[in-house]
């Protein structure tokens, strides 16, 4: 007999492992099953998020930062540094390395510490809610749940011509990876990955192309954020090609030739890695055995309703492998709502409130809706923004690129959306959040005291003068 759980999760991202969490942490009875090895051989929970995606890329940032900041900034603030400064890349990745280390090794023991059964293997839905597991060895066991939640989340997409090869040609992965700076790294896609790792290596020293299929940067943003972000990256020496169809690439004398169609018609280009970056999808291909009735769509994903129940009765998915935004923190409270509804809680997540946060320089954040969607939607809004060059923080700290852009209902001033690129974006755009959240307005944020001297102030100003009344910016 298979051992029976109230609760099986497969895959130990942050939105698997969280749901296992809490799934204990509500006294259910859990297991939570996920195959991935770190590079010493042992189970890494985490997922994308803490391997190969979120944190790492954010380790790699932070290094390449620095290295930037002391070559290009430090001399303004009366710092010299003697001599040339060089960049250690194996000091850089094991620095991240040990970072992503000991944060999957913090989940395990998270894991066990609430009690959760973590099973390194490969998990497959089979009917009637079993799921057979498949370890490192080829060894397989069953296990059964009164509840699953699949929590697969997603790979990188491949376009056609273009083969990965691990070395040359990479996904997020590989260029995570680099053991030197590559004098010319080409991207394929300007979308948050390519812009993301494109500018921690163009910090570094390559020479970074970005090809583009669509004709507007970051089309998914607000398009004066869009703009401001595109003349950022080009002062910064990023080369990004809109309007660009890559047709192939191959790898030639240890070197990658990339052909591509422009508006001026076809042409090549050489460069010594390729970053393919266009996208992600499902990681739902071999997840579900004939007969389990979970509905899967065209793109792959797992259909689920908005309480994220799929069609089959107790079977439930979270994260990158459903519809939304793939991002670790809708996954993860995703992984919160669900365990909570299968204890009887109402467990509720607000996609209308997930916060976006591009962890470029400037960083970008925004949450709500865009100004081109309330335009296309026929909504009536009034437009509040505000420079962080008038604040006197930007101007202190030598970062005052950027501004806050706040859209609020014309009728009712609720607050609709909010876009911010500048310093600390990532963090500011939690008070647009909480104010979204709570139904609040624009003026709700007018009346709220913000520190002075902040960047705070850039959210307050930019709410005033959705009033017209802002104090340090013309009206
Ligand atoms: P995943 O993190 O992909 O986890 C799924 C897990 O399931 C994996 O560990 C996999 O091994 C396991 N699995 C899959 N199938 C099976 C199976 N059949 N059996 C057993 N195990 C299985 N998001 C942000 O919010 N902020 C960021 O800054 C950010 N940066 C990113 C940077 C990069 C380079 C990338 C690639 C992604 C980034 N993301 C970021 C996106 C984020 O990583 C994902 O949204 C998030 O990891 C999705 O979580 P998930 O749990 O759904 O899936
Ligand atoms: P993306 O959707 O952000 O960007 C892909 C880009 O590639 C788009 O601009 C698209 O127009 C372009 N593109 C698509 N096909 C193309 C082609 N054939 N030729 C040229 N360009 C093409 O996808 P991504 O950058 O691969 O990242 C995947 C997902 O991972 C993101 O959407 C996001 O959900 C998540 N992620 C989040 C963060 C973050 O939160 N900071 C960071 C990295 C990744």
């Amino acid at each position: 007999m298979s051992e029976h759980f109230d609760v099986v999760v497969v895959g130990a991202g942050p939105a698997g492992y969280v749901a296992a969490i809490r799934a204990a942490q509500l006294g259910l009875k859990t297991a939570c099953i996920d195959e991935r090895l770190g590079k010493d051989g042992k189970p890494a929970p985490g997922g994308t998020c803490l391997n190969v995606g979120c944190i790492p890329s954010k380790a790699l940032l932070d290094s390449s930062k620095h290295y930037h900041h002391v070559q290009h900034q430090y001399a303004a603030h009366g710092i010299n540094i003697a001599g040339p400064v060089s960049m250690d890349v194996d000091t850089m990745l094991e620095r991240k390395n040990k970072i992503v280390k000991q944060l999957t090794g913090g989940v395990t023991q998270l894991l066990k510490a609430n009690k959760v059964e973590f099973i390194c293997g490969r998990g497959r839905l089979l009917p009637e809610r079993q799921v057979q597991i498949t370890d490192a060895d080829g060894e397989q066991r069953q296990i059964s749940g009164e509840h699953i939640i699949l929590a697969a989340g997603s790979i990188p997409v491949a376009i056609p011509n273009v083969e990965f090869d691990g070395r040359y040609i990479v996904d997020n992965e590989g260029a995570l990876e680099f053991g030197q700076v590559p004098q010319r790294l080409g991207v394929i896609g300007a979308g948050v990955i390519g812009l993301e790792l494109g500018s921690v290596w163009k910090r570094l020293g390559s020479e970074v192309i970005l090809l583009e299929a669509l004709d507007d940067l970051l089309a998914a943003a607000d398009k004066d954020v869009g703009k401001a972000a595109g003349r950022e990256f080009k002062k910064q020496g990023l080369d990004i090609r809109l309007g660009t169809l890559v047709q192939g690439a191959q790898i030639v004398n240890g070197e990658v030739i990339v052909t591509l169609e422009t508006k001026d018609g076809q042409e090549s280009i050489t460069v010594d890695r390729l970053l393919v970056a266009v996208g992600r999808k499902a990681n739902t291909a071999e997840l579900l055995a004939e007969g389990t009735g979970v509905n899967i769509n065209q793109r792959g994903q797992i259909e689920v309703d908005d309480h994220c129940r799929t069609s089959a009765e107790n079977v439930w998915a979270i994260g990158d492998a459903v519809r939304g935004p793939m991002l670790a923190h809708k996954g993860s409270e995703e992984g919160i709502a669900v365990a909570e509804t299968i204890a009887g809680q109402a467990g509720h997540i607000n996609l209308e409130t997930v916060p976006w946060v591009i962890y470029t320089d400037p960083e970008i954040a925004w949450v709500g809706k865009t100004e081109q969607e309330l335009q296309e939607a026929g909504i009536d809004y009034s437009s509040g923004s505000f420079p962080f060059a008038a604040t006197g923080r930007g101007l202190a700290m030598g970062d005052a690129t950027g501004m806050v852009k706040l859209l609020a209902d014309a009728e009712t001033d609720r607050l609709l959306g909010a876009h911010i690129i500048g310093p600390n974006a990532s963090e500011l755009i939690a008070e647009c959040v909480v104010t979204m959240e709570f139904a609040g307005c624009a003026e709700d944020l007018a009346r709220i005291v913000h520190a002075h001297p902040t960047l705070s102030e850039a959210v307050h100003e930019a709410a005033l003068n959705a009033d017209k009344r802002a104090i340090h910016r013309v009206n």
